[in-house]
């Protein structure tokens, strides 16, 4: 499948996937929603929620899921996940992994080749899951049109929450398990954290299990989707924004990650002799 052969270039040929990738039209058409929280919390089973509701709107669906705890391989672990497996005769579901570590171009920048691929090929929807602890995460709202935060009860208390960085980055926020004691308490903490604050975004209690809720959470992403289908022209230039930042940070990150092996032990060598200082070997590393 074409597709699958682009994705595997941009993961691992980032000069060639460059060349495709200009060779493809204007990106930002298919609308990209975010989905990440603490691990957990039920993201892959909701992300298979969606793509059943999508599905049934005759959306074509791709998924992008960022697995942290993967070792490197180039990518499609996760592929095959038992729980999406329902989808894998379907030609207009593509679901991909990637494993985030050591990604010596930045994760995102993959993140956003395969996007572009995906957007290329006609793809409406893209479902990119990461997991809501660390950089990934905030890169990763760069690029997508709607971000939802999934949380579940029992996280610990709200502070967590908000220390995470979660609150400033979700467009909606899904409690997740309603099926579970705590659903609510979880729900009024979260308002209270917004309350008096800049932003009322929803938050919404749903059951990926029983699948309770998923109508309302289907009608809030309707709600920031539809506006973006026929026009949306702030979003897309805000996620074409963030391919441009994050393919120049990749670019550098990679750029660092070659240059630094052949020449960081003779810097650190001229620092220990006093020749040089610590700031300008890191100058001359990056310069
Ligand atoms: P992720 O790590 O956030 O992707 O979470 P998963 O989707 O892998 O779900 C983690 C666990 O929670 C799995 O055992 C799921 O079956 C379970 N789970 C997901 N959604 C629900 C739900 O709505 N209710 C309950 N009780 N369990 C759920």
């Amino acid at each position: 499948m074409a597709l699958a052969k682009g994705i595997t270039l941009a993961e691992n040929d980032v000069a060639s996937a460059s060349i495709l990738l200009g060779r493809i039209g204007v990106p930002g058409q298919a609308f990209v929603v975010g989905i990440t929280g603490p691990p957990g919390t039920g993201k892959s089973s909701l992300v298979d929620r969606l793509i059943e509701v999508y599905r049934n709107r005759g959306l074509k669906v791709g998924v992008i899921a960022v697995d942290p705890t993967s070792p490197i391989t180039g990518g499609a672990l996760l592929g095959d996940r038992i729980r999406m497996a329902g989808h894998a005769g379907d030609k207009n579901v593509f679901i991909r992994s990637m494993a985030s570590r050591g990604w010596s171009g930045g994760l995102s920048r993959a993140t956003s080749q395969v996007i572009r691929l995906m957007d290329a090929a006609g793809f409406d929807l893209i479902l990119l899951e990461t997991v809501g602890i660390g950089q990934s995460d905030i890169e990763v709202v760069g690029v997508s049109h709607a971000v939802l935060v999934v949380l579940m009860p029992g996280l610990g208390d709200d502070i967590q929450v908000s220390k995470a960085g979660l609150m400033e980055i979700g467009d909606v926020y899904v409690v997740n398990k309603s099926d579970l004691d705590g659903a609510d308490v979880m729900v009024v903490s979260l308002l209270s954290l917004f309350r008096g604050g800049p932003r009322s975004p929803p938050v919404l209690k749903v059951s990926a299990l029983s699948g309770d809720g998923i109508d309302r959470l289907e009608e809030a992403i309707e709600r920031i989707r539809i506006p973006f289908t026929i026009g949306g022209t702030d979003l897309k230039l805000k996620s074409i924004r963030g391919m441009i930042v994050e393919t120049a940070r990749g670019a550098a990150m990679q750029k660092l990650a070659v240059v630094s092996e052949s020449r960081a032990d003779s810097l650190a060598r001229q620092v220990l002799e006093g020749k040089t200082t610590v700031e300008a070997a890191a100058a001359k590393l990056s310069g």
